[in-house]
């Protein structure tokens, strides 16, 4: 393998029912940095059904060029299909780098290409930087318990690839009517030779905001004491318009299911506020969460490690306190 043949950084183009994931532009934002710093080339690589046409959204947030797989084929995700179609991409044009949302698509992807391709991936990528001599990504992720930060290489092997965490990066400010070279791309697949079918698209109709959506969350956390007391989190939500989540500890105990969880294993949020009620302030919560506008704590501990990473604590009992700002609010909103 010669690492000269390998050239400029990818990023896989996340899209769904015609709208491309934010998870990807933010990509692009880390993308340019790192192919700027290479003096080469930033792609992204679009598969899809009828997705040519967002090429020029993605040429606007930074590309040089796309490459797409436009066929009927790639109406739905599908591993094998996806998977053949950038292996291929990938053994023509030989990226040094790609980046993939550490998105469940991605996360699925990115380690179906790892299997075949002979290189690593670095996943739940934090801090993403290229070595400008020699091309090498330093990608940082927390490890041990979110104790420390390891920066993971992959010396050996091109291309080097990585899941990059929704939310940790910035995407560029559009750039309307910027273009580059659109490279469209086939592969001879037909539907028959296909494992996998998709028979039916099952919708979550669970009424919630999205955590990772939300520009309020109210979270709660073991010290809730139990499923009946974790209602107050679900009030004070309702009373704010804001979204639910928590910390492992309650998803672990079942008293909210996983995708509320917030933090190293769960979702990472960057709200305009952020409550955490009940909630000790690990360190593998706080990585999930330190990023909200405002962090307002309340714990009955006033040691716990919340207290360092708030805006504002209260420490009391949040079976006083909540039900005091349930009531404030419902006065103030009516
Ligand atoms: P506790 O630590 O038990 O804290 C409960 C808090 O409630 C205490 O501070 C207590 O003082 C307070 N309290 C008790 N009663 C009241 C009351 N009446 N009023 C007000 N306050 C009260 N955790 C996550 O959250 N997200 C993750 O993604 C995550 N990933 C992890 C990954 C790894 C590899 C590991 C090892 C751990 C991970 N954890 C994660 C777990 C994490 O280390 C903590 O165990 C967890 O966050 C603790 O949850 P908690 O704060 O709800 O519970």
């Amino acid at each position: 393998m010669s690492f000269e043949d390998y050239r400029g950084v990818w990023v896989f183009i996340e899209e769904k029912e015609g709208q491309i994931a934010p998870v990807s532009l933010e990509l692009l934002g880390a993308g340019r940095r790192l192919a700027d710093k290479r003096g080469d080339e930033l792609a992204g690589i679009l598969i899809g059904d009828q997705i040519t046409a967002l090429a020029d959204t993605v040429f606007e947030y930074g590309a040089d060029t796309v490459y797409t797989y436009d066929s009927p084929i790639f109406k739905h995700y599908r591993t094998e299909t996806f998977m053949k179609a950038l292996l291929a991409c990938t053994e023509k044009y030989k990226p040094e780098i790609i980046l993939y949302g550490a998105t469940s698509t991605g996360k699925d992807l990115a380690s179906a290409v790892a299997t075949d391709l002979p290189t690593g991936l670095t996943a739940d990528t934090t801090i993403l930087d290229v070595e400008e001599d020699t091309g090498l990504l330093l990608a940082s992720r927390p490890a041990f318990g979110g104790n420390i930060m390891a920066t993971i290489l992959c010396k050996k092997y091109r291309p080097q690839m990585a899941t990059v965490r929704p939310k940790v990066m910035k995407a560029l400010s559009p750039e309307p009517g910027r273009r580059g070279k659109l490279i469209e791309e086939s592969i001879p697949l037909k539907e028959e030779e296909v494992r996998t079918k998709v028979l039916e698209i099952v919708r979550d109709t669970v009424k919630q905001v999205r955590i990772d959506e939300a520009d309020i969350i109210v979270a709660g956390g073991k010290g809730l004491g139990s499923p009946s007391g974790f209602q107050l989190i679900h009030q004070l939500a309702d009373v704010l318009g804001a979204a639910v989540g928590g910390s492992r500890d309650v998803v672990e105990a079942g008293w909210i299911e996983h995708h509320h969880q917030v933090g190293q294993t769960g979702v990472t949020v960057t709200p305009k506020i952020y409550f955490a009620i009940g909630i000790s302030g690990a360190i593998q919560h706080i990585v999930g969460m330190q990023n909200s506008g405002l962090i307002i704590a309340i714990n009955k501990d006033p040691n716990a490690a919340i207290f360092q990473a708030c805006h504002h604590g209260i420490v009391g009992d949040a079976f006083e306190i909540v039900p005091m700002l349930i009531e404030q609010f419902n006065h103030a909103w009516n």
